[in-house]
């Protein structure tokens, strides 16, 4: 703990304050706000634990002048408390309020604990719309706020998310008390970068935003405390970022050698604008010294494998390896296939020919890269066997999972490392790859390959440290696919499509939901939808089941199967989400899709319409029993996927509806720190901080000249330091 400085809001560990030290907090009371879902341990805490909402009591009227349709503040004395009688408990319970000019009535739905917060004689401040009841003027669902002593001439109320135990009422009492103690709190932000952005001292946005005197002041209090988060958070980046630049020593690949223009010449097709695009980019990069940091996003079927494979054969041109990492042991297995299939016309046999289970020579004996796969699943003897070339070096590009990150795996010379959907890789799986680096001491390119839309401000968050190319284009000649919401009457006609097409020789996926892959009992109920539908609904068809309990290599045999179309209907967990290609496959219902997220039902549809067949996803609705609001809504959810497909925009809408921790991780850089910032609506201050924070840095590297930044920074990364001072 310091008592020397003023506060500082992201503080390392040693510049903590204990909450206990704010008066009015006993340890009793500590004891419950650290226990709480808040976690309020030090004052830092408590001062970031910012209002839900704040109620605008500044316009108030007395209740003679109402008249209905007003939207209006009325401050009065309860008079009466109208409880519903036993018999009639749905019934509302009725307020009668007075201010001594005329009296109105509140009505408050499924609230019967208002009884015990209003008692007759509370002094409240009601909040809403007149409206008129059997000619007597009322206010539905009003907000309410009791009015004490202290409060009496406040007219903004912050209202705190609470508990039962941690009311909204002694977070404002004692949050004012930190307030007031530990002012002026510290100001690192350069007075320059203040002055550029007209930003309000962050002493003043503290109590400003608490407890604004208006509601414009509340609303620049915000846009400086929006301002610190993310400033910090892009400072840290920033310091990464430049960090690694000064002190790595990459490889300047060699790009114009005989293996990787070639390549892209001998393919089937002409690469799409943002493919030939993001080429450049990371053509660019791999030529520079500069190991390259580069993410490369772009829905399903964008066409981000091929780039990757150019990427490695760059690499293996000039004699270095390259690892392809994928999530999977099945994705593992398709990439390994679809580079053999891209590669072939390329060897001398005009096929890729797998000399040995797992493992291509695609150049025969002329020295072309060896192309081996290594997964968890591996036999020993081929394992052996990969592990060697993987060690000699005869093994040019590496296709693995996980396995390739173990410690029995020394590569000969490791020039670069693609990292397929690296959301479910660590960052610090991203390192230990790293540290598998080519000899003398030289770091791998590292291209990470994402098919999750995600949206500009997110991705400048928590890829920060990253350059970023998009494929927001697909190949030509893709049919979209079709999108239709059915509800249960619809279920028949579902599998009426699933019969035709199967019938027209295509193949259909089911898939169930399954929100966790280790939920023994929702494995069963999708095993169980499985046989239901194998021996009631498509007696006569092929069907096989796919889930994520299932070991590698029966997972790899029913894929196999369903590849080769000796399955006709293929029921899956979300396993199959992620790159699975099977182009003749043209329907997919999803059951009960209102249980994924947007983006997710966007991901699963990317993977049929892969084959030029006209192909249809269909959405099951599954919320019945539902009340009707909520049904509404999940129903609006699921028709926004049906009208569009685009996945940025689908991406851009969850954020809204979900917030972004179901887009990514806490694993992210110091991502879920961000208290106030709405990634959405705060684009622009998000532009305006990462510029200047990198500004920063660029002028003062170490930030000597800013210690109190830089104190702030590592408070920020504190979970992270080894990440931040990565070497
Ligand atoms: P992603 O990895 O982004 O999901 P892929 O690289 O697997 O996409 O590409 C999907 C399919 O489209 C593959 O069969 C690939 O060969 C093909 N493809 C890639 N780029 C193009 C293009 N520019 N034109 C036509 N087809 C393409
Ligand atoms: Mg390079």
């Amino acid at each position: 703990m310091s008592d020397n400085g003023p506060l500082l809001l992201y503080a390392p560990p040693r510049e903590q304050v204990p909450v206990t030290q704010v008066k009015g907090v006993s340890s009793k009371q500590a004891a419950l706000l650290a226990d709480s879902r808040f976690g309020i341990r030090t004052v830092q805490d408590l001062v970031q634990h910012y209002p839900r909402r704040h109620l605008d009591f500044s316009e108030t009227k007395a209740i003679r002048e109402v008249g209905v349709g007003d939207e209006v503040t009325i401050i009065g004395a309860v008079r009466k408390v109208q409880a519903p009688p036993p018999q009639r408990r749905k019934a509302p319970l009725k307020v009668i309020l007075s201010d001594g000019t005329s009296s109105l009535t509140l009505v408050f739905f499924n609230q019967p604990w208002r009884a015990r917060q209003l008692p007759v004689g509370t002094r409240i401040a009601a909040k809403g719309k007149i409206t008129s009841f059997r000619g007597l003027r009322q206010m539905n669902a009003p907000m309410v706020d009791v009015i004490s002593e202290a409060n009496e001439v406040v007219k903004i109320v912050p209202q705190y998310p609470a508990t039962a135990d941690i009311s909204t009422v002694w977070l404002r009492r004692i949050i004012r008390a930190a307030l007031d103690e530990y002012r002026p709190v510290a100001d690192p932000l350069p007075p320059e970068v203040r002055r550029r952005h007209r930003l309000m001292g962050r002493t003043e946005a503290l109590s400003g935003y608490h407890f604004p005197g208006q509601m414009t002041e509340r609303d620049e209090a915000r846009r400086r405390l929006v301002f610190d988060e993310l400033f910090t958070l892009q400072t840290g980046l920033a310091f990464h970022k430049r960090r690694l630049e000064r002190q790595e020593v990459g490889i300047a690949h060699q790009v114009n050698r005989d293996l990787a223009k070639p390549f892209l010449d001998s393919l089937p097709f002409r690469l799409t604008d943002a493919q030939r695009r993001a080429v450049a980019e990371i053509e660019q990069d791999l030529a520079k010294a500069l190991p390259m940091h580069r993410l490369l996003q772009g829905e399903v079927g964008s066409g981000k494998t091929v780039l990757a494979l150019y990427a490695a054969l760059v690499a293996a041109q000039g004699g270095y390896q390259a690892a392809i990492l994928a999530p999977t042991e099945v994705l593992a297995g398709q990439h390994f296939l679809t580079i053999a299939s891209l590669l072939a016309p390329l060897s001398g046999t005009g096929d890729g020919q797998a000399s040995g289970p797992g493992q291509l020579d695609l150049f025969g004996a002329s020295g072309g890269p060896g192309v081996v796969l290594l997964t968890g699943s591996l036999p020993a003897a081929r394992r052996r066997t990969a592990l060697a070339r993987i060690a000699d070096g005869s093994a040019g590009i590496v296709v693995g999972t996980h396995a390739l990150l173990e410690e029995g795996v020394s590569f000969h010379n490791l020039g670069l490392a693609v990292i397929d959907e690296q959301h479910r890789f660590g960052v610090h799986q991203r390192m230990v790859l790293r540290d598998k680096r080519a000899q003398d001491g030289v770091t791998p390119d590292v291209l990470i390959m994402t098919a999750t839309p995600i949206p500009r401000t997110l991705a400048l968050t928590i890829y920060g440290d990253l350059d970023v190319s998009t494929l927001n284009e697909l190949p030509k000649g893709r049919r979209p696919v079709t999108t239709r919401v059915l509800d249960e009457d619809g279920r028949a006609e579902a599998y009426d499509l699933v019969r035709s097409e199967v019938a027209a020789g295509r193949q259909a996926y089911v898939i169930t939901p399954l929100v966790s892959e280790s939920d023994k009992l929702e494995v069963k109920s999708a095993v169980a939808e499985a046989e239901r539908l194998a021996t009631k609904v498509f007696p006569d068809l092929r069907v096989d089941l796919l889930h994520g309990q299932m070991r590698p290599a029966a997972k790899e045999s029913v894929m196999q199967r369903f590849r080769s179309g000796e399955v006709d209907v293929l029921i899956s967990t979300t396993v199959v989400e992620v790159g699975v290609d099977v182009p003749n496959a043209t329907v997919m219902l999803i059951e009960d899709a209102d249980r994924f997220g947007l983006s997710q039902l966007h991901q699963l549809r990317g993977r049929i319409g892969r084959g030029g067949y006209p192909s249809t996803c269909l959405l099951l609705s599954g919320v019945m029993e539902q009340p009707e609001e909520e049904r509404k809504k999940a129903r609006a959810r699921l028709e926004a996927v049906a009208a569009t497909n685009d996945g940025f925009e689908l991406a851009e809408e969850d954020l809204k509806i979900r917030g972004s921790g179901t887009i990514m991780d806490e694993r992210q850089a110091g991502y879920s720190d961000l208290k106030l910032t709405n990634l959405l609506r705060d684009k622009e201050i998000l532009g305006q901080a990462r510029a200047e924070a990198f500004k920063l840095i660029d002028i003062d590297p170490d930030l000597r000249a800013n210690p109190q930044v830089r104190l702030e920074m590592e408070g920020r990364f504190a979970d992270r330091l080894e990440w931040l001072f990565q070497s």
